[in-house]
């Protein structure tokens, strides 16, 4: 029986979509599932939410959800699009009075460290700043009501964590599973999933990979994640097996 919800807060690449400099069709454009933050998920379990990524859109994207608190973080990785929202923590602790534990690997931590040191030591007179309690990622994290499994990918040279909760998992940026991860992946409901654009990617699997580890893990249902712009809402699921769909920003999935 599920016991609580996860929302795909953002189903885009490191771009984002619409990129930059590039010309879309009106009718690309007109369609709001096209429109894609960067890739995130928020964890609505029984006792708080669970928040699995921090990218630049984080805080559009918690207003958009109506989302007042987040009660712990996890990191997959430190890749920017991932990590670029954080200094927006800092409303909840100022808001709540405490740290946000920040659960990651030993290497991420270090790079938190880095690029937001003022969110460790000594708190300035009068400034609001966020405040991290950083934490190894365990195997199994009780958090929010939930259970929360996490497991490890290779995303091109560097590890990416996943997350399974009951017959839910998601895994963005990943280029390779190990099998002892796949053994986990078994008797999935739903499985969202990077596909980030049509050809190979060195850091990614692309579509025809994506779509090879899905027949492979058998999952109920699919959604595609970390979509670059090449695609299409309008067109592109009519070519996609009956269970699997692309991911879109706001998507609500039981889990
Ligand atoms: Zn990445």
């Amino acid at each position: 029986m599920a016991s609580g919800e996860a929302i795909i807060l953002g189903s885009g690449t490191s771009n984002g979509v619409p990129m930059l400099g590039v010309h879309y069709s009106p009718e690309f454009l007109a369609n709001p599932k096209n429109c894609r933050m960067r890739s995130s998920c928020l964890l609505k379990g029984p006792t708080g939410n669970f928040l699995i990524d921090c990218g630049p859109e984080m805080r559009l994207q918690l207003v958009r959800e109506s989302i007042f608190s987040v009660h712990e973080v996890l990191i997959t990785h430190t890749h920017a699009d991932h990590v670029m929202g954080m200094d927006d923590l800092r409303s909840f602790c100022m808001v709540e009075g405490r740290e946000l534990s920040i659960y990651t690997l030993p290497r991420y931590q270090q790079d938190i460290r880095r690029i937001f040191p003022y969110a460790f030591g000594s708190v300035p007179e009068g400034v609001i700043v966020p405040r991290f309690d950083l934490r190894d990622a365990p195997e199994v994290l009780e958090s929010c009501g939930l259970s929360i499994h996490i497991f490890e990918v290779q995303h091109g040279s560097v590890p990416c964590l996943g997350v399974r909760v009951n017959d839910f998992a998601y895994i963005t940026d990943v280029s390779f599973i190990s099998e002892n991860v796949k053994f986990q992946l078994q008797n999935l409901d739903v499985l969202v999933i990077d596909a980030v654009r049509h050809e190979p990617h060195p850091n990614h699997f692309h579509f025809d990979a994506t779509l090879a580890v899905i027949a492979e893990l058998k999952p109920k249902m699919a959604y595609l994640t970390h979509l670059s712009h090449e695609y299409d809402h309008n067109t592109f699921e009519d070519s996609l097996p009956p269970n699997v769909r692309l991911a879109f920003d706001g998507l609500s999935i039981p889990i």
